[in-house]
């Protein structure tokens, strides 16, 4: 079981009109592993992460969840999301809802659990992530770094099999960015899969088991974060490196 692929893409395409996103794109995420996605702006990494959980519709290929090929046409892609979380740079919370609103909405409308079990789940996830005292708060009352940690708890709460960063401390000022991280790697070593996009270079190093490079579209390397780093195979991800490092 340990390792089990929990998500494999074979020959992914995207297109947005004339302009081809994502070309032939495969890729396995194991059970517990966390990888890294890296690559310019543009290069395609939001769209990936947006197909693994149907945002956006592939043209072409296949995304396989959890041994489930999943059938855009057949399958009932509320639920499939429910088992891969996302997290957006710019948080999405409801801002006319407090921290615990936001954090039981989905458990009861989606999941149908009572009022009561969404709230008991909420206030351990809300303790978990440090924010156990703003239950009753309302988004624009936190900082950057507090509402991204709710939005992780929200994500969390409706129990996925995956968690999906999308940049998660790209708006943050400095100084909040590492209780965010904190978050991530407190959650990566409780064994949750994770597929994070960012550029936080030290997180990747310490944290991932893969970091992945994709430019244009394509991915160019993957391998664990001391390879990529340290020795890149590929001009390409060397001169990406020398301008982000
Ligand atoms: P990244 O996250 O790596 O910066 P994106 O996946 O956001 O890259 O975008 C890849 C390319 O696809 C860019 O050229 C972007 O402008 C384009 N793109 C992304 N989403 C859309 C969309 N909904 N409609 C049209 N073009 C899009
Ligand atoms: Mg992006």
């Amino acid at each position: 079981m340990e390792n089990k692929q929990m998500i494999e893409v074979q020959n992914l395409n995207k297109s947005f009109g004339d302009l081809h996103v994502l070309k032939d794109i495969s890729l396995s995420i194991k059970n517990k592993e966390v990888v890294c996605l890296i690559g310019a702006s543009g290069s395609g990494k939001s769209t990936l992460l947006r197909c693994l959980n149907f945002l956006e519709l592939k043209d072409s290929g296949s995304i396989v969840i959890d041994s489930k090929e999943i059938d855009i046409k057949k399958d009932d892609l509320n639920k499939v999301r429910q088992r891969v979380g996302m997290v957006f740079q710019h948080f999405h919370l409801f801002p006319h809802m407090t921290v615990l609103e936001n954090v039981i909405e989905a458990p009861i409308q989606v999941s149908g659990l009572s009022k009561e079990e969404a709230e008991e789940r909420a206030h351990d996830l809300l303790k978990k992530v440090g924010l156990e005292d703003k239950v009753n708060v309302y988004p624009e009352k936190l900082s950057g770094g507090q509402k991204q940690r709710v939005a992780i708890a929200r994500a969390l709460a409706m129990k996925p099999d995956v968690m999906l960063f999308d940049e998660p401390t790209s708006a943050l000022d400095p100084e909040l960015v590492g209780e965010v991280l904190r978050t991530m790697k407190q959650l990566a070593y409780e064994g949750m899969t994770m597929v994070v996009v960012t550029h936080e270079m030290g997180f990747a190093q310490e944290v991932a088991d893969r970091v992945i490079y994709l430019h244009d579209g394509k991915i160019v390397e993957e391998g664990d974060p001391e390879q990529v780093f340290n020795n890149p195979k590929h001009e390409r991800t060397k001169e990406f490196l020398d301008a982000v490092l």
